[in-house]
């Protein structure tokens, strides 16, 4: 028995075809005229069973932990797919000391929560020859547990990033509550919109990543660019 039994590729197949359906679905009732892109999350995932994505026209990984994608990161069948080369974000709460593992790995850090990681990050990527997407994480319900910029901040860290030459910040990222997500989706799409039309020198507003399994169709609704799903595709992470 292999841990590789737990997956089944058909439903995963099926799950990612009936996720594609949903958003399709959704930006056609609310008018949504950009597109919007299926992340995996791969947190808990064993890499050959992730890989089967790429068969599926997901070429989008999203990677929580630094030790764990180092451990699968050579395992990732990362190369050209019919001239699309797959990308890895990483979207997980990461530590300034851990920065240096993942910097030339990762195309871009969605989970940018505090100055002193942001500064970091550009210290590492002017070493590096690089310049690292970011995404700024805005702690959008207030919540005490969660990581992320209050909304009230936003604007004046955005600007503080906007002057660092190794990094280029695209956008916002959040995981709101799990409750009411109507009403946190609606205040981060007035916020990306308001940021938008400040037209921020050296930043761009054109990643809005939210929504997860649970409530993706309604980041849809609200403007999302990039879902962000892992037990929908893979199945539960209890058991693993
Ligand atoms: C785990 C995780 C997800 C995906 O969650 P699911 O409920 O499994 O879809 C999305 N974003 C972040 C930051 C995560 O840690």
């Amino acid at each position: 028995m292999s841990v590789l039994d737990n997956y089944n590729p058909q439903t995963i197949r099926e799950n990612i075809r009936v996720i594609r359906e949903n958003i399709e679905e959704a930006r056609q009732k609310y008018g949504i005229p950009h597109k919007t892109e299926l992340m995996a999350v791969t947190k808990t995932v064993p890499p050959e069973v992730v890989n089967l994505v790429f068969q599926e026209g997901i070429f989008l990984l999203g990677e929580n932990r630094v030790q764990e994608y180092q451990g699968k990161k050579d395992i990732y069948d990362l190369k050209e797919h019919n001239g699309i080369v797959p990308q890895v974000h990483f979207i997980g709460n990461l530590q300034t000391n851990k920065v240096k593992y993942i910097i030339d790995d990762i195309d871009m850090i969605q989970s940018v929560d505090s100055l002193k990681l942001a500064q970091e990050i550009n210290r590492l990527a002017a070493a590096h020859n690089k310049v690292m997407d970011v995404l700024c994480e805005v702690n959008i319900g207030g919540e005490e547990s969660k990581g992320g910029f209050a909304p009230a901040d936003a604007v004046s860290l955005l600007e503080q990033l906007s002057s660092m030459e190794s990094i280029k910040v695209r956008g916002l990222m959040t995981i709101p509550p799990p409750v009411d997500s109507d009403v946190y989706f609606g205040r981060m799409a007035e916020l990306f919109n308001t940021i938008k039309d400040r037209n921020i020198e050296g930043i761009s507003m054109e990643v809005l990543s939210m929504g997860m399994t649970h409530d993706y169709v309604n980041a849809v609704k609200f403007g999302s660019t990039i879902v962000r799903v892992g037990t929908g595709i893979f199945g539960s992470r209890t058991y693993r």
